[in-house]
């Protein structure tokens, strides 16, 4: 039976082997649609509608091969000009049927029993919901805690927050808190920039009442190693947390150049969590980088990096990706009640996060 994991590569494959422009999309579509289709599609299932009618006769074809070589071999004969490969920015990512069945097989750790909302947006920065719709959502899910953390205003490519703005979401925060705080206790969280050298775009000055979340987001292209550019973040006072570590995007770019033994072994000893981002086309720690980190000692907070109410579903991903992982319930943050959080915080001399 080819998987939906295979099917969508090879599709994909197919797609690149065309020259750029139109006569890729339909392919590019299909594949797409393959790779979030909930289900395996096996040789029989009804194929999903979001799979174009010009990609219908290839999709047929290809998924009544019979194992990897007849599938390699179809797509070598269908490819166009160009060399159909596979590429680094497309493996280690999990499909939507495999989270599904990831979460159905693994009962080490269950969303339903997932108690915090780590890293999701509002409209302050680039989301799409209020804080109260997303804390809404939140309580909806299940979470006892959340922790907001949208972006700050050192990051150029969005619209983020600055004193100010930080200012009227902490009232936000707890005119929330004052309502609802027995049911979800919001805190308030930043997703910082990690700069060129390591250092943080928040003076340290204004960090305190923050759970600082650290995050990568500029000099992506840069080949060089940027072991060093990580390692002086996770050295940064108030940091809790090291947000899509790899900044990885799907079929985009494969991420960070970087020594990950050292990266792990730093963020053991500083203790440091380390982010299993679930947004689909992240999934950031993969499972095999999440595994490598666990042996280090590390421990990980699973994010949905929501940017809308509909996206704080996402930590199912991430809950699939430390399944695979194979990680241990009590290395986990999000599984503990706010009294877990507050002791971890309190072990690392961060408890000042917690804010008011
Ligand atoms: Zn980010
Ligand atoms: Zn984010």
């Amino acid at each position: 039976m080819v998987t939906n994991a295979a099917l969508a590569e090879a599709l994909f494959q197919l797609a690149e082997s065309q020259p750029p422009g139109e006569g890729r999309l339909p392919l590019l579509r299909a594949g797409y649609a393959v790779f979030d289709h909930p289900r395996e599609l096996g040789g029989g299932r009804r194929l999903p509608e979001a799979i174009p009618l010009e990609a219908l006769p290839t999709v047929s074809m290809l998924r009544q091969c019979h194992g990897p070589d007849a599938l390699g071999a179809a797509v070598q004969r269908l490819a166009g000009p160009h060399r159909a490969r596979q590429s680094s920015s497309r493996q280690g990512f999990l499909t939507a049927a495999e989270i599904d069945t990831a979460l159905a097989e693994g009962s080490a750790l269950r969303v339903g029993e997932l108690r915090g909302a780590v890293h999701w947006h509002t409209r302050a920065s680039d989301g799409a919901g209020t804080l109260d719709a997303m804390a809404r959502a939140c309580l909806r899910r299940g979470a006892s805690w959340a922790v907001v953390a949208d972006h700050s205003r050192g990051l150029g490519c969005v619209n983020g927050l600055d004193d100010e703005g930080l200012r009227l979401q902490r009232a936000a925060v707890d005119a929330w808190n004052h309502r609802h705080g027995d049911e979800l206790r919001l805190l308030q969280g930043l997703e910082v920039e990690v700069l060129e050298d390591g250092s943080l775009d928040l003076p340290r000055s204004r960090r305190q009442g923050l759970i600082l979340v650290a995050a990568v987001h500029t000099g992506l292209a840069d080949r060089r190693d940027q072991t060093g550019r990580l390692l002086r973040a996770l050295d940064e006072p108030g940091v809790c947390a090291l947000a899509h570590p790899r900044c990885r995007l799907f079929a985009r770019r494969s991420g960070l150049r970087v020594n990950w033994e050292l990266i792990f072994r730093h963020a053991a000893e500083t203790g440091v969590a380390l982010e299993i981002n679930g947004f689909p086309r992240r999934q950031d720690l993969d499972a095999g980088l999440a595994a490598m980190a666990a042996q280090a000692g590390c421990c990980f907070v699973l994010a949905s990096d929501a940017h809308h109410p509909r996206h704080l579903e996402f930590d199912r991903n991430a809950t699939a990706l430390a399944l695979r992982a194979g990680l241990r319930r009590p290395s986990i943050l999000n599984f503990n009640l706010l009294d877990g959080l507050r002791s971890w915080l309190d072990e690392r001399g961060l408890v000042a996060a917690l804010g008011g």
